[in-house]
């Protein structure tokens, strides 16, 4: 089961929820546990940060990896 990272509207306490699919395709909104309230949106995780893979892999910016002799030395 798929948790799923909320935010209250009314005081932004941060909280998860556990829920099915089903019940998220059908409009998954719980309550703040803190303050109770109703109106809470669900924060969207991931792609906030991307991890560069490193190592020898890594391309300098502005080197094209076909750019030929002379390039990035
Ligand atoms: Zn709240």
């Amino acid at each position: 089961m798929p948790t799923y990272e909320f935010m209250c509207e009314n005081c932004s306490e941060p909280f998860d929820v556990r829920a099915t699919i089903q019940e998220k395709e059908n409009g998954l909104q719980p309550p703040c546990p803190k303050c109770g309230y109703q109106e809470t949106r669900q924060i969207i995780s991931g792609g906030l940060f991307i991890r560069t893979s490193g190592g020898s892999s890594f391309n300098p910016p502005g080197c094209a990896p076909n750019s030929g002799p002379g390039c990035c030395g």
